[in-house]
């Protein structure tokens, strides 16, 4: 499903976001990206989202070489991906139906089928009685799993996340990482940025190990 060979990227400042990195994950597996700040999760991520490109080596996604997408293809990639940031960037003058919404909204999907996505999505976190609720009026845990439902309501078959429980304690991060679970578990395909060690330690799933632009370690835990 994602297979990077080589990859580099050195950003215009000369800054080296990742160096030389290979590795292969199959369809329906679950991974971490871990590493110290700086050590080129999010490079890597975004490599994958075609946010950047890289300077060296290359990336495939579903088979296809990212060097042969052309800018209009890029739309049609991003469709088969749902993306989880930190501060989930929910719209906080639109109702939780509405942000849920906001990626059928923006690739036509019909009215009526939005509607049915949405709850599906609304339901899988857990939150179905929010849709009318403004994110103001929900816990930062709740507003996270708005994110999540947001990024899976076109089912996309992949999840990326990009430090996901960076503003959660430690018992809302455990419930955030059994969300994703429970997606990988129904096929999708899960990565997932995090420094948190004692938290992905209690997870039985592949790492890979980042430090300073280099995968230092690939492996499942012990
Ligand atoms: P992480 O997500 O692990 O914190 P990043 O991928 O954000 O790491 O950063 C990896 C390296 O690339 C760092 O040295 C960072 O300063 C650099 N970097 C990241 N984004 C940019 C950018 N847009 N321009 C220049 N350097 C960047
Ligand atoms: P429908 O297929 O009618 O749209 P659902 O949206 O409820 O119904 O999804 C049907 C099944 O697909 C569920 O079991 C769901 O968990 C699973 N599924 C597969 N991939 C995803 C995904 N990316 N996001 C959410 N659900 C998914």
């Amino acid at each position: 499903m994602i297979r990077f060979e080589q990859v580099g990227k050195r950003y215009p400042n000369g800054h080296m976001g990742l160096d030389g990195v290979s590795f292969h994950i199959r369809r329906g597996e679950m991974v971490f990206i871990t590493g110290h700040s700086g050590a080129g999760k999010s490079t890597l991520l975004k490599l994958i989202m075609c946010m950047e490109r890289p300077s060296s080596g290359q990336v495939h996604i579903g088979g296809q070489d990212l060097r042969d997408l052309g800018s209009n293809d890029i739309p049609y990639l991003r469709r088969q991906i749902g993306v989880v940031f930190q501060n989930h960037q929910l719209l906080f003058d639109r109702t939780v139906f509405d942000n849920v919404a906001l990626p059928l909204v923006i690739n036509g999907t019909p009215t009526d089928e939005v509607g049915r996505r949405v709850r599906a999505a609304l339901d899988k976190v857990g939150l179905l009685n929010k849709e009318k609720s403004y994110p103001i009026a929900l816990s930062g845990g709740e507003q996270q799993r708005i994110g999540i439902a947001r990024a899976v309501v076109h089912k996309p078959a992949l999840l990326l996340a990009d430090e996901p429980t960076g503003n959660l304690d430690p018992s809302l991060s455990a419930e955030i990482m059994a969300l994703f679970e429970d997606f990988n578990r129904v096929g999708v395909t899960v990565m997932i940025a995090s420094h948190d060690l004692p938290l992905i330690a209690q997870l039985d799933h592949r790492m890979l190990t980042l430090d300073q632009g280099q995968l230092v370690t690939d492996g499942e835990q012990a």
